[in-house]
């Protein structure tokens, strides 16, 4: 969890929320025994003017995640440079060259074609490049990611890009407000990436990204090491997206 900087009086309201978030966070980890160290917290800054996200950074959050690729490198301009990026979002395969060294973690590697392209595009710039491997524990057709079913095979595939850091999995909690079905999809990527350390022991899969603004106390209770937080600290998006 980030450690937030001295209050400020003259940008109160994010901080102010920021404080909130940590504290849900803090006690969801005390209802299921964990510590809050363990959580990492990604702001999700998509639709959000770069001024609100200097905001943020004012007050001690480096990590903030951005799903169109046009969208961040504009803002990235006028940002701080120590800002770590993450990718949340589908990635389309041409797009795979701009985020290559520009962003700290992809969180929705959700095909093998990707992977292909991360490698080719970080191969070129001599670097490697972390991500997350995308999984669709809800079956919702309209969301993206790896079916449970094809994990296996299509990560044993992904294993053979030297340049491709595989770190953990990622997935998006069901549309529902019914809280079984939102944790059965945070506890099929638990189970998942348990069978996965037992398959592929020499990769790390440390990140369990999941739990969103409705939804990251069920996740932090179903295992979430990682957040990605965007109404709950910024407000509401204008537009409608995915
Ligand atoms: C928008 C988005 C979030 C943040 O959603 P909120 O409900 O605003 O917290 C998290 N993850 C992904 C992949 C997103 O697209």
């Amino acid at each position: 969890m980030p450690v937030l900087a001295a209050y400020d009086k003259f940008n109160p309201m994010i901080r102010n929320r920021l404080q909130a978030v940590l504290g849900r966070i803090e006690a969801a980890c005390t209802r299921s025994g964990r510590s809050a160290k363990e959580i990492e917290l990604v702001l999700v800054s998509k639709q959000v003017d770069a001024g609100l996200i200097q905001e943020a950074y004012q007050t001690g959050i480096r990590d903030f995640g951005e799903n169109r690729v046009q969208e961040w490198l504009a803002k990235r301009e006028t940002l701080p440079r120590d800002i770590r990026w993450h990718m949340i979002g589908h990635l389309q395969t041409n797009k795979a060259k701009h985020v290559v060294g520009g962003v700290a973690l992809i969180h929705s590697c959700d095909r093998l074609d990707l992977a292909l392209e991360l490698q080719k595009q970080a191969e070129k710039k001599g670097l490697t490049v972390q991500t997350l491997v995308q999984v669709n524990t809800s079956g919702e057709e309209t969301k993206y990611g790896l079916s449970p079913a094809e994990v296996k095979k299509t990560v044993s595939e992904m294993c053979r890009f030297d340049r491709v850091k595989l770190g953990g999995l990622m997935t998006i909690g069901p549309f529902t407000s019914e809280e079984s079905e939102i944790r059965k999809s945070f506890r099929t990527l638990r189970e998942i990436r348990a069978e996965l350390q037992n398959d592929f022991p020499s990769v790390d899969w440390h990140y369990l990204s999941m739990g969103m603004t409705n939804d990251f106390e069920l996740a932090i209770e179903e295992g979430a090491n990682c957040l990605r937080l965007g109404t709950a600290v910024f407000g509401a998006r204008s537009k409608v997206e995915n």
